[in-house]
This record gives C-alpha cells, structure tokens and sequence, in this order.
C-alpha cells in the first residue's frame, strides 16, 4: 500500500517582482513534476457572467496540461470585472 503523506502550503504573499505563475512543483492530478510557466486564455465566471481573459500567468503541467492559477491572479481578474474595465464574453 502506497502511503504518501502531502503537505500543502497555499501561500497567498504578493511578490510583485517575480512571475505570479501559481507556486506549484508537482501536479495535483497525475503526479508529474513537470510543470512550466506558460500566459494562458483563461475563462472565469463571475457573477453569473462568462469571462475570457488572454495572457493570464498561470503553470502548466507538461503531462496532462492542468493549469493552476494563482490566487493573486483570480483576485486582480474579479477586480477588473468589478471596475467593468471587462465585458463579459458573448
Ligand atoms: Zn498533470
């Protein structure tokens, strides 16, 4: 029986000076510590609405491709939706 004990730590620090790529060093879903920084198209919904948002700084599993984003990320994404500085996607 495989026993492995994880820990994990979401830090929500700003640090404005590095990439805001989600710390992730292995993939929640398949295991695999191939993860790489990559600018996304993500879509959020908010407020009932649909929201496309391009170049979002996310990492990337290189194996099964699920994305993590950081929190800081999500946050400045609803900011700009609740400043109506973004329209919802058709
Ligand atoms: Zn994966």
């Amino acid at each position: 029986m495989k026993s492995k004990s994880v820990t994990k730590t979401m830090k929500n620090k700003t640090t404005p000076n590095k990439t805001r790529a989600a710390d992730v060093s292995y993939c929640d879903f398949c295991d695999s510590t191939d993860m790489r920084a990559r600018n996304v198209e993500m879509k959020m919904r908010h407020g009932g609405r649909d929201y496309s948002f391009a170049n979002v700084a996310a990492t990337v599993c290189q194996k099964c491709g699920h994305r993590y984003f950081h929190a800081s990320v999500i946050d400045e994404l609803e900011r700009r939706i609740d400043a109506g500085r973004s329209r919802p996607a058709a």
